[in-house]
């Protein structure tokens, strides 16, 4: 049996490491178009920002310890460019020589990844202009920072490494414009979540461009302008573009194996591509969402690990099946860890796929404890079952572990009532009696049962003047430091019960609080006294990131709307 790998990083030397544990007799061979071979590609962000100190950490593996420990050829600088289905040969180019040879095999692996999508701007080959992807891609980057000329730089793109780019050269010094041609940063997360996101990297001093196309890049002087569609010429000394990525799809192409439409490798439930001698993995296969079934593609190392494995099992002649990635992720920025696990909402609606939403934000851990944090959870969910589709978390510390447990709900096929049960740890510095994901679970589950009714801050924007009322529970202190959604009554919830009998039962009431915790027991106040009332999911702390920046949406604590004067309007 001989195996041939084309690609050693994440997908392609996972599937080395397995077929050796499954095979000892097997001719195990790698080929790698780089230098490097099992490099910590994730980890070169934080090489440029010095948080990891040492290059050669970079270096999870060599070809020595391949051949040491697995008793694995690998030959680096070696790029295949061709394969014969028929012959079941890989002609290989060594990079330094130029020198072209002919590889057997019995099965072929491809895990070749994807590259930096360049687009064809002018200027976009200047020297300052740079991507991410490669151990030289990161020495030049940081070659620049380390120099000292660079202080300004322009991030083109907000998804995962545009962000940690922007963090790990900002704690460099580098003062950072990030532009983004849609109407926000992250894009597996859904829009309200990541104007949290947006709101951080403008508290941390970024120069943050949504809606923003870029058009080309020039050279002044010893910078660089980049030009955006709106006319504007951002003065830089360093551009990386981080814009997303294209499955390095070449091989396939001439060698006559199915691609997808955006071109990715197809690839069945074992990982082979049409050809069955072939197996395709990682960031260069179109995939299938777990929750969905529905095709999708993720540049992730965690499913590129977990194919390179099953696609090394089935090499080897084992069955085993792939079913799919939650796309599970994690990023940090300033200090802000956004998480996300299953199908984004927005993701849900383009393919009609039913679900339901709440929001519920809680402390990382016991709120007494010091430096607790908040995090803002969205769990999606299916309607009627309560089956736990996804969610998004962003927070502090802790936000990590709680989508973890969300991920593992959604691949168990758990529901929120499943999440109001779990018994996860808790002690002051760790966690709260009632975790964030049981209180997540709680609203979800409270909603399932009829016990709250609950819209999204969109529901303001669609209120009927004459027949609903927005009221603001929170307590004066709150409200005089922030403001009230504008045309809100403000009731701080003490007073509510008192007040109840000079409102209105005819008309709709839309409470909100801080959070949403205020508002459902207001909720409940209300609906036991007969009252047509919804509970505003995430109250103000997410209505002001998401629609309050709008022009006058939110107003002074004197301009709310008091129970007297809406008494004598009514
Ligand atoms: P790769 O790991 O890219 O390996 C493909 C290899 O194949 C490359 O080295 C390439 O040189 C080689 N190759 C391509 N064509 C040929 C050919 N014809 N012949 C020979 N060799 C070839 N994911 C996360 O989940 N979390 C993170 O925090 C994270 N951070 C990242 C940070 C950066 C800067 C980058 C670039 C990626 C990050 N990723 C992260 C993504 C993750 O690294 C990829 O999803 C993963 O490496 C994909 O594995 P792969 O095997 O498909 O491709």
């Amino acid at each position: 049996m001989k195996l041939v790998i084309i690609g050693g990083v994440a997908g392609g030397a996972t599937a080395a490491a397995r077929a050796r544990r499954l095979d000892e007799s097997a001719e195990i061979v790698i080929y790698e178009r780089g230098q490097y071979v099992s490099f910590a590609n994730c980890g070169l962000p934080y090489y440029i920002g010095e948080v990891i100190q040492e290059r050669d950490a970079l270096l999870v593996s060599t070809p020595e310890m391949f051949k040491g420990k697995y008793n694995v050829d690998v030959k680096v600088m070696s790029e295949a460019v061709a394969i014969d289905r028929q012959a079941k040969t890989v002609t290989v180019k060594h990079l330094m020589t130029g020198q072209e040879i002919t590889e057997s095999y019995d099965k072929l692996i491809l895990s070749p990844g994807a590259e930096p999508v360049k687009p064809p701007l002018p200027g976009v080959d200047l020297p300052g202009v740079l991507s991410l992807r490669s151990i030289p891609d990161s020495d030049t980057i940081k070659a620049l920072v380390d120099s000292g000329k660079v202080k300004k730089a322009v991030v083109v793109g907000g998804g995962f490494i545009g962000l940690e780019m922007a963090e790990n050269l900002a704690e460099r010094g580098v003062r950072i414009t990030l532009v983004e041609a849609m109407d926000q940063v992250m894009p597996p997360i859904d829009y309200e979540m990541a104007t949290l996101v947006h709101a951080n990297l403008e508290l941390k001093g970024v120069d943050l461009r949504l809606k923003t196309r870029i058009t080309g890049f020039e050279q002044a002087g010893e910078g660089l302008l980049v030009n955006t569609e709106a006319g504007d010429k951002i003065e830089c000394d360093l551009a990386l573009l981080s814009i997303g990525v294209r499955p390095e799809n070449e091989l396939a192409k001439q060698a006559g194996l199915d691609i997808g439409p955006r071109g990715h490798f197809l690839v069945d439930n074992s990982l082979r591509t049409n050809d069955p001698d072939i197996f395709a993995v990682g960031d260069a296969v179109q995939i299938w969402d777990y929750v969905t079934g529905l095709p999708v593609a993720m540049a992730l190392a965690g499913p590129a690990n977990r194919q390179g494995r099953i696609a090394a099992d089935n090499a080897m002649g084992r069955s085993t099946v792939y079913r799919g990635a939650l796309g599970t992720s994690v990023v940090g920025l300033f200090g802000q860890v956004i998480a996300s696990t299953g199908p984004s909402q927005k993701f849900l609606e383009a393919n009609n796929v039913p679900h339901m939403v709440v929001y519920s934000h809680s402390p990382n851990h016991a709120s007494y404890y010091p430096g607790s944090e908040m995090m803002a959870v969205k769990l999606i969910f299916a309607p009627g079952s309560g089956r736990v589709l996804g969610g998004q978390i962003i927070g502090g510390p802790g936000a990590e572990r709680r989508i973890d447990v969300l991920a593992t709900a959604a691949k168990a096929g758990l529901s929120v009532f499943d999440l109001e049960e779990l018994d996860l740890a808790y002690a002051p510095p760790f966690g709260s009696a009632r975790d964030p994901i049981n209180v997540a679970g709680m609203v979800a589950a409270n909603m399932l049962r009829g016990d709250m009714k609950a819209v999204t801050p969109l529901a303001i924007e669609d209120m009927d003047p004459e027949n609903d009322v927005l009221i603001d529970v929170r307590f004066d202190d709150e409200v005089e430091e922030t403001g009230t959604i504008k045309g809100s009554m403000h009731i701080p919830l003490p007073q509510l019960r008192s007040r109840l009998p000079i409102l209105d039962k005819s008309k709709r009431y839309l409470v909100y609080c801080a959070i949403g915790l205020r508002g459902y027991l207001a909720y409940r106040i209300m609906v036991q006294n007969g009252f047509n009332v919804v509970n505003i999911l995430g109250g103000f702390g997410l209505y002001r990131p998401w629609l309050g920046r709008a022009e006058g949406a939110i107003v002074d604590k004197d301009q709310a709307i008091t129970l007297g004067a809406a008494f004598a309007a009514s």
